[in-house]
């Protein structure tokens, strides 16, 4: 779900004036802790503020879903980092207990001991010792013990599963086998990968053209040498939790806004109810369908990147409502997209005579959970089922309030990468100004016409760039968009302010490109995810081909390096250049073309470079990886009845999780 987006207790009132919300509110490890704001709230009805809140409550019920998903014991461990942090009767103020306390964060924040993004075991900086000092020195009727089970031997259990490094040491692994080496809940018993395989191929019902999504939501399970499925749903695995969700989504479905919402949210409770996958797809082709409500929400078992073997989804959800202003811009954008293919740099051969927009809207979200929490992605492209996709259309959008904190908090935190990074005053100013706006506007030109752009030949195989495909097809997305971002249609259609505004996404992108994204790899490491390689392709085949007219300069000053746009016209013209290049790739299908394009200028990483940026991020302190705290949509009681919805802006991260922990938390952790 994560869109192609080139990118990462004192209750506040909303009635405080925007200067003094504070979106940068706790930094730990390598996770930085924001807020975002959910404006124009009190705009909306007393029905919709309702359904927001039901629909919210039913997206924090299934947090323990995704824990235990992640690993099998990611229960039991934060239940006892819970029954510490809120009994524990010793001393709190030494240094080894806020070293604790950072692990627990890291724990809440990940879903699990496992790095969200990295997906290996991260380890609390204390020693075996005071953990188990902490444990016993809290209230043992907080923790998780099995019947009979002392604490003691509790803590003999705990101690290897949270500090042993090589024991459960991937969520996810690559090694053979996949599912051996993984320590992701997704299969249990004594399975391996070849029979995982071979359960589901004789499952699975050959040339149907509308396929369930198998395996989606179960473990699979080996038990005395049979191999089965335990299904999610109310009466099955994740029940407790399951119930729970299916409870607030029928008081949704009571202020639903219209029938549409009502009919498929009622085929998402039935689906909940009985775990049948064919359920699943007809909730799916109604919600696709729906694009006139102004709440919308997702609430299901969804993406499948956690799985090894990439078919069973975590669960995740996201409440939100239309931000209309923003989806104006993208609608525009949309009902332009004859007139941008027409215009392209790219040859008449390889484009489309009818084009049609992807309808996009921007969003702004209400509450995130599951997976979608506390680290959200910023764009979101669903059903993730092809067939569906290619029948019914799908939902693309952006989430605006998400992007502004981002950016917000950017701006509060004193040390800037932009500032580290730029090599001149007016850069900082130029990006400071207009840096949000071509941000957003790119990301849409990116989704809403890159990707439906163009056409392949007659007789062109659709997956004839293989292992390139997804490098060179962000890339021709990303070069659409950087390539119109400049066009004075822009300013005339009014989604973008002035004609000087796109010189803002030119400069960040050249200087992420070729040298600030750096930062997220290890030194000694290629380039490989495909996003943070088509940026590096563009940026490195521009910097080469405008070097004899100096259109990209690089410059070094007091042992620091720089990238500086000296033309812009002209590297506009470079990314027409290369988007009519990369066009050719894709239409023809020329592999050997794509191969060496990606070989040459995205993977290769100079290592002097590599490793000044690493240390100049470092000496910066930045944190790589972003996280929010959700707001609280509180009910107002006036004489028994509930008048209004406010929302309070909480700022205190743990204190977030451990009020979850209370009131969210519905699976047992005792019974393995
Ligand atoms: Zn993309």
């Amino acid at each position: 779900m994560v869109g192609c987006a080139p990118k990462q207790e004192e209750p506040v009132t909303q009635d405080q004036p925007k200067e003094e919300f504070k979106y940068l509110v706790d930094e730990f490890a390598d996770l930085r802790i924001m807020r975002y704001q959910i404006p124009d709230w009190n705009q909306l009805s007393m029905q919709q503020k309702s359904y927001i809140y039901y629909l919210g409550e039913a997206a924090k019920c299934g947090r323990d879903i995704l824990f235990d998903q992640n690993f099998k014991y990611n229960l039991k461990i934060r239940k006892t980092l819970e029954a510490v942090l809120n009994s524990y009767q010793g001393d709190r103020e030494n240094e080894e207990f806020q070293n604790f306390v950072v692990y627990a964060k890291r724990v809440f924040f990940s879903n699990g001991i496992h790095h969200h993004y990295a997906e290996d075991k991260f380890f609390p900086e204390i020693s075996e010792t005071y953990f188990a000092e902490l444990v016993k020195g809290s209230d043992a009727n907080l923790l998780p013990l099995n019947e009979g089970e002392t604490v003691d031997d509790f803590i003999a259990f705990l101690t290897p599963v949270v500090f042993d490094k090589e024991l459960y040491k991937m969520r996810r692994s690559s090694e053979e086998d996949i599912i051996a080496h993984s320590a992701v809940n997704f299969y249990e018993g004594d399975i391996n990968k070849a029979e995982v395989e071979d359960y589901y191929n004789k499952v699975r019902e050959p040339n149907d053209a509308t396929p369930i999504s198998y395996g989606l939501n179960s473990k699979l399970v080996k038990k005395d040498g049979k191999i089965y499925e335990d299904v999610y749903k109310a009466d099955g695995l994740y029940g407790e939790a399951i119930t729970a969700i299916i409870g607030w989504l029928k008081k949704a479905n009571e202020v639903a806004e219209n029938e549409s919402q009502r009919a498929y949210t009622q085929k998402l409770i039935d689906y909940y109810t009985t775990g049948d996958l064919k359920t699943w797809d007809e909730y799916n082709i109604a919600w696709v369908q729906d694009s006139v409500s102004h709440i919308d929400y997702v609430n299901g078992f969804i993406e499948d990147y956690n799985d090894p073997m990439g078919m069973k989804a975590t669960w995740e959800a996201i409440v939100d409502y239309k931000d209309l202003e923003a989806t104006v811009r993208s609608n525009t954008i949309s009902e332009n997209a004859q007139w941008f293919e027409d215009n392209s740099p790219v040859d008449p051969r390889f484009k489309k005579e009818e084009c049609k927009g992807v309808s996009a809207k921007s969003i702004i979200v209400t509450t995130l959970g599951g997976d979608c929490f506390p680290s959200p992605p910023i764009g979101i492209n669903l059903p993730n089922a092809d067939w569906i996709r290619k029948d019914y259309g799908s939902k693309s959008v952006t989430i605006t309030n998400l992007m502004e904190a981002y950016d917000k908090a950017a701006d509060e935190c004193p040390r800037s990468a932009l500032k580290e990074f730029a090599y001149s005053q007016e850069e900082v100013d130029l990006c400071k100004k207009y840096g949000s706006d071509a941000d957003v506007v790119h990301t849409n030109l990116h989704e809403c016409l890159g990707h439906g752009s163009g056409k392949l030949l007659p007789g062109t195989q659709p997956g004839a760039l293989k292992e390139f495909s997804s490098t060179l097809e962000e890339a021709r997305a990303d070069l659409f968009g950087l390539y119109y971002l400049a066009d004075p249609k822009m300013v005339e259609l009014g989604v973008m302010p002035d004609a000087e505004a796109y010189k803002a996404e030119y400069c960040s992108y050249i200087r992420n490109g070729m040298m600030s994204q750096l930062a997220r790899v290890e030194l000694g490491k290629d380039v490989t995810e495909s996003h943070m390689q088509n940026r590096k392709l563009i940026s490195e085949w521009c910097y080469e081909k405008g070097k004899d007219a100096n259109v990209i300069e690089k410059k070094v000053e007091n042992g620091k390096t720089y990238f500086i746009v000296n033309d812009f016209e002209a590297l506009r013209g470079l990314f027409g250049e290369l988007l009519a290049e990369i066009q050719r790739i894709k239409s023809e299908g020329d592999y050997a073309a794509g191969k060496a394009i990606v070989e040459k200028y995205a993977v290769k990483v100079d290592q002097d470079l590599h490793k000044e940026v690493k240390e100049r991020y470092n000496a910066l302190g930045l944190k790589p990886y972003g996280g929010f705290i959700n707001p609280e949509i509180v009910p107002v009681m006036e004489n028994g009845q509930v008048v209004d919805y406010r929302v309070d802006y909480p700022s205190d991260f743990l204190q977030q999780h451990l009020k979850y922990g209370k009131e969210y938390s519905f699976l047992p952790a005792n019974n393995n």
